[in-house]
Parts: C-alpha cells; structure tokens; sequence
C-alpha cells in the first residue's frame, strides 16, 4: 500500500505515522520524491481515517509495488538530452568488451553513423572462466568515454561489484546490471542511491516475479530511472545459447510502466539469428535494443559467435527501418524530449 501524504505533514508526524506502522509489524519506506510511505505489508484501508495527514490510500495487488503499473503508468526520463521511455525506442550498440582504443573508436564512429546515441562496451567482465579475457578495468572505460565524447554518445557499461561503483559512476551515464548480478539484493538496493538510470538484464533463471522484485529494490531505494532488459533464459537445449522470451515483453508491459528492451546477442548467442530476433522483439513491443557488434567478428575476445559486423548491422538497421510503420513504439532519434 502507498499512502501519499499532505504537503503540509511535519517530519514528526512522518515518524509518527513511521513508529506506527512498524509497531504493527508493516515496513514503511518514505518515498520521498512522492511524499508518500510505501508500506507493502499494510492491510489496514481506514488507516486514512486515523491520520488527516493522509491523503490518499493506493493499494497494490502484486508483490512488486513500485514497478507496478499501479503506482504509475509511464516512466519518462532522459539520458544526454534523449527522452527514454515506455513510449519511446533507443538502439544501444557496441562490442560485449572494449579491447583497444583501435576497436572502440572504430565501433563507436561507425555507430554515430548509423544514428545511434548508446555505446555499450564492458570494461570489467563477468566471464564464466577465469581464464579468458576478463576486460581492461578502468583503462576501457576510460576508452570507451573518449569514444563515445568524441561521437556524442552516451555511455552504457556494466556495474560488477559495488567496490567499482565510484569508478564506473565517472565514466557510464547507464549503469548495465548484468544477468548475473539481478539477484544480488544488496547491490541493488545501493543503486537505489544513485542519481544514474540502470539497464536492468533479467536473470538467466529469472520468473518476471523476481525480476520485478529486483527492480523494486532499486525503485523503492529512490531511483526510478529503470530500464529491463530481456536477454534469454536458460533452457534444457544446449542447441542455442539461450530461450529469447519475446513473450515476456508484452507480459511486462501488461505488468509494469518501465521499459523493455531485448538483447538478441546473449539472447541467442550466434550473430545469423540476431536480425530475426531484434525484429520479432521490435515487434511485440519492445521499447528498444541492445545489440553487440564488433569490426571483426571473429577476433572479439569474449562473445564472438554472437557479434555483428558492422555490414550486419547495417543491413539490420535497414531491416527496421521497414518495420517502423508496423512496429507500437516506431524508433525515431528525434522524438521531442520531454523534461
Ligand atoms: C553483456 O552484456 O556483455 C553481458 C555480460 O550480458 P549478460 O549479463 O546478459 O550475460
Ligand atoms: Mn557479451
């Protein structure tokens, strides 16, 4: 339950209300961009009868509460001056890991090109061995922000330990929480203090319960500024990398205000299904893509198999240019941003 407070109600009567809850067993979280206490566990619907300080009562039937669409109905936020939203579509694209200054200057200038605003690239790895590539730390995103500068873009990075929070803050302007962080709890909920917007993969074994959890921790920390991203669960089948769930993004949207996007690199894990997969996601409604590419494919240090070229990805930007007509959330870099 949400319960929105006056504009007139003291700090006093806040932990008033505050000691209440608790001594009746409720949590009660302020949300302070709102001026409401969220207090999910809270049954009591006279609870406004009590205190006149109470506006307004919501009550929120799932166990998400702050992702859910019944705390809002669209999230609306901006990135280097490009409105995100769940109305809006935005390609992030670049290499699964920053090499060398060679690969991600010629990446990002190729991507600049193509019109995109997002550069994506890892500095620091999560890698299923420790004896492959693991990234080049503070050295790559140092590369990457100069890339990305040097082409107007913006910078998407992944967050893999909390201990580089200050690092990655300097250099990223989206935080990327990777498939294997989503249910680190502690983490999400510091990332609820950060004044940054968080790409948020779903886990590789995540129902969209749990996922949404996971973005609750981070919302009802104070950051609202949440963008999902689909990028395969685990299956039975070791004939593909992963199960692209394209179900899962009308489902989220049936669910939630934030937005979606697909990652058909992790996705299916081979370059040949990327285009089919990005335009089925575009599709069933996804608010947008993140998709790995590399000059040279077959050289990438971590994820080759599944990185476009840059020819591939031309011809994939050709391909949604011809959807754009049919697809819900045309992409359109010059959508007017909203504040
Ligand atoms: C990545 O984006 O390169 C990555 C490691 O993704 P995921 O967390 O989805 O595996
Ligand atoms: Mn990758």
């Amino acid at each position: 339950m949400i319960l929105y407070l006056t504009k007139n109600i003291t700090p006093a009567q806040i932990a008033e209300l505050q000691l209440h809850l608790n001594q009746i067993g409720c949590d009660a979280t302020m949300l302070a961009m709102h001026n409401a206490l969220l207090s999910p566990n809270l049954k009591d619907t006279k609870i406004k009868e009590k205190y006149p300080f109470i506006k307004e009562v919501k009550s929120i039937d799932s166990p998400f509460q702050l992702p859910s669409l019944s705390f809002k109905k669209e999230t609306l936020f901006e990135v280097n001056g490009i409105a995100i939203g769940t109305h809006f579509n935005n390609i992030i694209a670049g290499p699964c890991s920053i090499e060398n200054e060679e690969q991600i200057f010629e990446t990002a200038t190729f991507l600049q090109k193509q019109q995109i605003k997002f550069l994506r690239g890892g500095a620091y790895k999560p890698r299923t061995s420790p004896y492959t590539f693991r990234g080049l730390g503070k050295d790559g995103l140092k590369l990457m922000k100069q890339a990305a500068d040097a082409n107007g873009m913006a910078v998407v990075t992944e967050l893999i330990d909390l201990s580089l929070l200050e690092e990655v803050l300097q250099y990223t302007d989206i935080i990327q929480i990777g498939s294997r962080n989503m249910a680190n709890f502690y983490m999400l909920a510091e990332l609820g203090k950060v004044n940054k917007p968080i790409l948020l993969k779903r886990g590789m074994q995540a129902k969209v319960n749990e996922w949404l959890l996971a973005a609750d921790y981070i919302m009802s920390g104070g950051n609202e500024k949440i963008i999902l991203c689909e990028r395969g669960i685990r299956s039975f089948d070791p004939m593909s990398r992963n199960v692209m769930d394209i179900g899962v993004i009308p489902l989220i949207q049936s669910l939630s205000h934030l937005p979606i996007i697909a990652d058909p690199s992790h996705g299916t894990g081979a370059s040949q299904f990327v285009t089919a997969m990005s335009k089925a996601a575009m599709v069933a409604g996804a608010n947008g893509l993140m998709v790995e590419v590399h000059p040279d494919p077959k050289k990438a240090l971590s994820d080759s198999k599944q990185a476009l070229s840059f020819l591939q990805f031309e011809k994939l930007m050709q391909e949604i240019e011809l959807l754009k007509p049919t697809i819900k959330n045309p992409i359109d870099a010059s959508y007017s941003i909203v504040a």
